[in-house]
């Protein structure tokens, strides 16, 4: 059972998903506006939070934004129109961990909040070595978000610093570009896409030109 937090003035929608994670076991919340959203998102003991970008007060992509900028790492499915791929690249870019394009069918969401909380779980919780990954002079501290290199830091947006951790956790290991879309974007990203190869590009411009090797026609390994 977790606590899911729902950010939708739509009371019709919001009811819908309340019902629904009800029925599964979960404890809900829901908040008709950005200002409130961010202030229950914030009080801590959230678990996942499914957020609307249509929103009175601070829209849905602002409240992420702050969210993210006071350090909080809750999972975040972002609601968004289903033919705006500007919603659903500025919903991840701003560190959404997923999205469900709208309408949506009940078990469609469903599926995404399991993974997401399953993921979640399979963290790495409280104080301990674990929080930091350290592989070829980069460091990744996953409780306070920070990238180091040679004990310099860098800034890494959400996405970057997500993918960067798949990379760290598996060094030394080829992974390819599907698996890092399953890992870092999630569902439904056209396989064809090229946007692992963009991330990488930038990854490679703050981690160092080095850090990530291409495995010709297999993927991207980063060097021990
Ligand atoms: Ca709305």
């Amino acid at each position: 059972m977790a606590h899911i937090l729902i950010v939708e003035d739509e009371e019709r929608i919001a009811s819908f998903v309340a019902k629904g994670l009800r029925a599964e076991g979960h404890r809900t919340t829901i908040a008709g506006n950005g200002h409130a959203g961010l202030d229950h998102a914030l009080a801590g003991d959230v678990d996942l939070v499914v957020l609307d970008v249509g929103l009175p007060g601070i829209d849905g992509f602002e409240l992420l934004d702050q969210l993210r900028s006071q350090g909080s790492r809750v999972p975040v499915i972002v609601l968004t129109a289903r033919d705006s791929v500007t919603d659903t690249v500025t919903a991840l870019e701003g560190g959404a961990d997923d999205y469900m394009p709208k309408p949506f069918r009940f078990a469609e969401l469903s599926a995404r909040v399991r993974l997401r909380l399953r993921q979640a779980t399979t963290a790495p919780g409280g104080a301990g070595p674990l929080d930091v990954l350290h592989a070829g002079g980069i460091e990744l501290d996953l409780r306070t978000r920070r990238a180091t290199v040679a004990g310099r830091e860098v800034e890494l947006s959400a996405r970057e610093f997500a993918l960067a951790e798949v990379l760290l956790r598996n060094a030394g290991q080829v992974l390819s570009r599907e698996q890092l879309l399953d890992h870092v974007w999630g569902l439904d990203f056209d396989p064809g896409s090229n946007v692992v190869d963009v991330y990488v590009g930038y990854l490679r411009r703050k981690l160092g030109a080095d850090a990530i090797a291409t495995v010709r026609g297999m993927g991207y390994r980063l060097e021990r």
